[in-house]
């Protein structure tokens, strides 16, 4: 089941949680512009375009919606800390993804991408302690593991998991490009999505 790709399929946009509909299990990806949440949504669903198409210009801070043929639901936040977005929009955001983030019924994992080749940003680390505070369930995954060499890996994923608060072996280590962890990703996201 887990090599299968995640038969998601987009359904709609929306400004604020009021106007999603109703979701029984649902997971969200969050992180930082430019993390690759995109590519690793394609990578999960196995298709080239699929977070792209509904990340056109104008639905890009816009919460994208996306049911799963098995039941539940998986939205696409907007990425954070983007600097050309407008102020305006900058300052809309923490109030518009904290308030799905705090009112979304059926929320079982939120998703953290954080670049493992990077590590957290202030951003980032404020995100996690946020979510903590509020008890909200979650997941940080390390993106484009590929772009760390082998030598520098076991090092980097023990500063990447120190600077998140927490174990090497609770974050999941992925790599879009080159396919790596997809299927263990999946796994967890469709695990979460049955309804049960
Ligand atoms: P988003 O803004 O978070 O949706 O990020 P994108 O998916 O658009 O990716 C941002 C950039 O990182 C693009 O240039 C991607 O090609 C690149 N990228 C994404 N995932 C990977 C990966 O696993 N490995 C490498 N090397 N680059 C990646």
């Amino acid at each position: 089941m887990s090599d299968r790709p995640l038969q998601i399929t987009f359904v709609a946009s929306a400004k604020h949680t009021g106007q999603l509909p109703d979701a029984d299990a649902e997971v969200a990806f969050v992180g930082r512009s430019n993390v690759g949440k995109s590519s690793l949504i394609n990578a999960l669903a196995n298709q080239k375009q699929l977070a792209r198409v509904s990340n056109t210009p104008g639905r890009t801070q816009l919460i994208n919606i996306f049911a799963h043929r098995g039941g539940g639901t998986v939205v696409d936040l907007p990425g954070y800390g983007y600097a050309k977005v407008p102020g305006h929009v900058r300052r809309e955001w923490p109030e518009m993804i904290e308030g799905y983030l705090l009112e979304r019924e059926g929320l079982a994992m939120v998703f953290v991408l954080v670049d493992g080749a990077i590590g957290p940003t202030p951003l980032d680390e404020q995100m996690l302690d946020w979510l903590r505070d509020n008890d909200i369930p979650h997941t940080v995954v390390a993106t484009k593991m590929d772009k760390v060499k082998s030598s520098k890996r076991r090092t980097r994923k023990r500063e990447l998991a120190d600077g998140c608060m927490l174990e090497v072996g609770d974050i999941v280590w992925v790599s879009a490009s080159k396919g790596v962890n997809i299927d263990q990703l999946r796994s967890l996201v469709v695990g979460h999505l049955t309804v049960g």
